[in-house]
């Protein structure tokens, strides 16, 4: 039972967002000293930290035993593959599976890095953004340095800038609707930790959300197959984790694109839904992802400084104690069932590193599963009242379900693109349109070639 409750939302002590101390982040972890700034606060600040578990495995690692140089324990096989061919049970009308062992990576970009914008993929891509009828504003990049160091940006309610406001436009999913449905989502995977979770999550018959980096796809293929063909759903989480917006509207194309495409090229299917690395999110990244056929997840916030992220990321850093998590995750479930919270909620995990699978495995699951009254946990797709198939562009139910694209009003031939505008609420209020050129091509050729293609544009 547990003991340690919070008697109202406006008590609890702030969460940090994975970001700290890595990019743009106005939060600070859950036990920093007041007054001290994101990013600066070593974990070692605080070393005691309160928590109460319902439950913890038998079998997990010890608290202490999952700290930075923790010793590589040994990594599993997956306890499923599935063969080339086979028809998914889990999602209604998909393809059949693809052949992960004809993946080539020297057809795709290198891994880690932000990708080049000169390569025919990319600069299709970039057509095909431009010819979306979706505007997109012109707005500058962010700098490297996060919210302390764009000042101007952070303040500027018309860029809504996530990370550093709080700021959210109404196509952004932050939340599960249904009061103790909690939308699971773990992050930056698959890793050679992720087989574990997976055995975790069948042994407890619990499905989840895995926002994948696409560099990650390449080195674990069968990882991803075997997450999508056991239920879970695959989403995007860019090709090398960069925060968006410090990119070029060509860099991000490019970050999102080839995302889509190697996971296509893995499942066969296209993921509809993405999170933006560190909630890197503004409203040039939103309409670029619009255009894409994206939408935006982020996790869910209850205050400025304040969100459902365990910290569990900078586990492997030294960033934070595994008792510090506890505690983090500890105020995130008083708070989600707290009478005063009427929602359900996103929550933040990791599977890339160790460390973050076994205090998942070990202590967050196992209590959350034995809290009463029970969490509903769920794919983040089936918490909005979804069918799984709606995760992606091939088996989406356009009919119920438009995808951002098609639920966009194209507005055709626009001398000065300032009546152009998006429909499904991308939040923009910001009439000015930029051009997004091709690499090698400039932008009049970029608007020949949208001329050419005969389909209804928007000038950019
Ligand atoms: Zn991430």
């Amino acid at each position: 039972m547990k003991t340690a409750v919070l008697s109202s939302l406006a008590t609890v002590a702030a969460v940090g967002a994975h970001n700290v101390g890595r990019q743009a982040s106005s939060s600070a972890p859950a036990s920093a000293p007041a007054g001290t700034s994101a990013g600066t606060a070593p974990a070692s600040v605080q070393t005691s930290f309160s928590f109460t578990l319902a439950s913890t495995n038998p079998t997990a690692i010890p608290l202490a035993s999952i700290v930075s140089n923790a010793a590589s324990q040994a990594t599993h096989a997956l306890s499923s593959t599935f063969a080339p061919g086979t028809t998914p049970t889990a999602v209604s009308g998909a393809p059949a599976l693809p052949n992960a062992a004809l993946l080539a990576p020297s057809a795709y970009p290198a891994l880690d890095v932000i990708v080049p914008t000169d390569s025919a993929e990319v600069k299709q891509w970039i057509l095909d953004v431009n010819n979306s009828g979706v505007a997109i504003p012109s707005i500058a990049p962010t700098v490297a340095g996060g919210c302390p160091a764009n000042a101007a940006a952070a303040a500027d309610q018309t860029r809504c800038w996530w990370t550093c406001t709080g700021c959210v436009a109404d196509t952004d999913i932050t939340t599960c609707p249904d009061k103790m449905t909690w939308g699971g989502s773990f992050d930056d995977g698959p890793s050679l930790y992720t087989p574990d979770l997976l055995a975790f999550l069948d042994q407890n018959n619990i499905k989840t959300t895995f926002f994948a980096v696409g560099s990650r796809v390449i080195s674990f293929p069968a990882i991803l197959q075997t997450e999508y063909m056991e239920g879970h759903q695959i989403a995007v989480h860019t090709w090398s984790h960069p925060s968006l917006t410090t990119l070029t509207n060509e860099q991000i194309i490019g970050e999102l694109g080839w995302s889509k495409k190697v996971i296509k090229d893995v499942l066969g299917v296209t993921p509809t839904h993405f999170r933006p690395p560190f909630g890197d999110i503004d409203n040039r990244v939103r309409a670029i992802a619009k255009a894409m056929d994206l939408t935006p997840v982020i996790w869910t916030r209850i205050s400025p400084l304040a969100t459902f992220d365990t910290d569990d990321f900078d586990l492997h850093s030294g960033l934070t104690s595994a008792s510090h998590v506890l505690q983090n995750w500890d105020f995130i479930a008083s708070n989600a069932t707290s009478p005063d919270f009427k929602t359900g909620f996103i929550l933040l995990e990791h599977d890339l590193f160790q460390q973050s699978v076994d205090i998942a495995t070990g202590y967050i699951y196992p209590d959350a599963l034995a809290r009463q009254p029970p969490f509903k946990i769920e794919p983040i797709i089936s918490c909005l009242n979804q069918p799984l198939g709606n995760a992606y562009i091939e088996t989406n139910d356009n009919s119920s379900n438009p995808l951002p694209i098609s639920a966009t009003t194209v507005v055709t031939g626009s001398a000065t693109g300032s009546t152009g505008s998006s429909t499904g609420g991308s939040g923009n209020g910001n009439s000015a349109v930029s051009t997004i050129g091709l690499p090698g091509l400039g932008p009049v050729l970029a608007l020949a070639l949208a001329l050419l293609s005969g389909t209804s544009f928007l000038l950019l």
